[in-house]
C-alpha cells in the first residue's frame, strides 16, 4: 500500500471546521489528528473557516472556535484565516469556468421530488440524484425560471476515482453510481462544499487533508473537482469516527462532549488532549500531555481501525 508519509516535501494540512456550533471531542480529535500529521513532519498547518452558510454560522461560534484552539494548544501557520463566507467572488470565478465548459446545469427539483421512494441510494444512505433536470429542454428550463430559482447541478461522469487513502487503504468509487450529479450552488446562491472546499485546498496548496471517516466518499467528486479546475490533488487520510455507546456519533448537542463544558471541567488541556491521544492510539494511557510532547510520538499507523467508542462518563475519569 502507498504510505502516506512518503513523500520529499514537507506536507501542508489544515482544519476546516464548519461553525455551526461550539466545537466537541469529536472536532478536537480531527484537529488535533490534521495538526499532529502535518507538523510532526515538518510541515505548516493552515485553519479555514467553512461558514458558507450565513445563518447556520453566525461569526461567534467561528471566534469561539480559535479561541478553543488556542486553549488546546493548537496553532495555525496562516496569518490570515480566510472564512468561506467571504469568498464568494473566488468560487464564482471557478463556478464560470464549469459553467462555460457545460459541466453545470439548472435544478428545480424540490427536496420532497429528490426524495420520493424509488430515488437512487448510495451504498451510505445518500440519496443520487437521478439527472432528471440534465434532460430539461432549453424551453422547460426558461419555463420552470419563472416560478423557482434553480440550484446548479456538475454533471459527474460514469467515470471511476481510485485514490489510496491513509488509514482505509485502496479506494474506488464511481462518480455516477455513487454520486449522481451534485448540487455545486443552493438555489439562494450560496455555494455548496464540495465545490467550495476544493477551490480553497487547491488555492491554499493543501497537500494533505486529514478529517472524519463520514467525509471519505466525498474525496471522489472533490477529486473530479481538483483535476477538472486544475489545481494538484492532495492525499488524504480519513480518521475512524468517535461514537457513542450505541453506536451513534457525536452530536454537538450532547454536553458531556460540548468543549464550553469540558473547559470548565478542566483547568488545563493537557488531560483531554491525552485522553483523546490514547483513544487514537498514540498513548499507551491516557494521561495528560501537551500537544508539542505528542509530536516526537505521533504515527499514523497505530490510529485504530474501527470506529472508537466513547463513555458517556468518560470525563468523569480524567478528572
Ligand atoms: N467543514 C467540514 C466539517 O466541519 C470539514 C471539511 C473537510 O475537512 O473537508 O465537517
Amino acid at each position: 500500500m502507498e504510505d502516506f508519509t512518503v513523500s520529499s516535501s514537507k506536507p501542508t494540512g489544515r482544519f476546516a471546521p464548519t461553525p455551526s456550533g461550539r466545537m466537541h471531542l469529536g472536532n478536537i480529535y480531527t484537529a488535533l489528528a490534521a495538526w499532529l500529521c502535518a507538523k510532526s513532519r515538518g510541515g505548516k498547518f493552515l485553519l479555514r473557516i467553512e461558514d458558507l452558510d450565513p445563518v447556520r454560522c453566525p461569526r461567534t461560534f467561528a471566534d469561539q472556535i480559535l479561541a478553543d484552539l488556542e486553549w488546546l494548544g493548537i496553532t495555525w501557520d496562516n496569518a490570515e484565516i480566510p472564512y468561506q463566507s467571504e469568498r464568494t467572488a473566488i468560487y464564482e470565478k471557478y463556478y464560470r469556468q464549469l459553467k462555460d465548459n457545460h459541466f453545470v446545469y439548472p435544478c428545480f427539483c424540490s427536496r420532497a421530488q429528490l426524495h420520493v421512494a424509488d430515488a437512487p441510494h448510495a451504498a451510505d444512505g445518500r440519496v443520487v440524484y437521478a439527472g432528471t433536470c440534465r434532460r430539461l429542454t432549453a424551453e422547460e428550463v426558461r419555463e420552470k425560471r419563472r416560478q423557482r430559482h434553480p440550484a446548479a447541478r456538475l454533471i459527474l461522469p460514469d467515470t471511476d476515482i481510485q485514490f489510496t487513502d491513509g488509514h482505509y487503504g485502496p479506494q474506488s468509487y464511481n462518480l455516477a453510481r455513487d454520486w449522481g450529479d451534485i448540487i455545486i450552488r443552493r438555489s439562494d446562491g450560496v455555494f455548496a462544499y464540495q465545490l467550495a472546499v476544493t477551490i480553497d485546498d487547491g488555492l491554499m496548496g493543501v497537500t494533505q487533508v486529514v478529517r472524519g471517516s463520514d467525509l471519505l466518499s466525498s474525496s471522489a467528486p472533490q477529486l473530479f473537482l481538483f483535476r477538472t479546475l486544475g489545481f494538484t490533488p492532495p492525499r488524504f487520510l480519513h480518521l475512524p469516527l468517535l461514537i457513542t455507546p450505541d453506536g451513534a456519533r457525536l452530536a454537538k448537542r450532547e454536553k458531556a462532549v460540548d468543549v464550553g463544558f469540558l473547559r470548565q471541567q478542566f483547568p488545563s488541556p493537557e488531560p483531554l488532549i491525552g485522553y483523546i491521544a490514547w483513544l487514537a492510539g498514540q498513548l499507551p494511557k491516557p494521561e495528560p500531555i501537551k500537544v508539542t510532547d505528542l509530536l516526537p510520538l505521533f504515527d499514523h499507523k497505530k490510529i485504530p481501525g474501527h470506529d472508537i467508542v466513547i463513555p458517556g462518563n468518560y470525563w468523569e475519569n480524567l478528572k
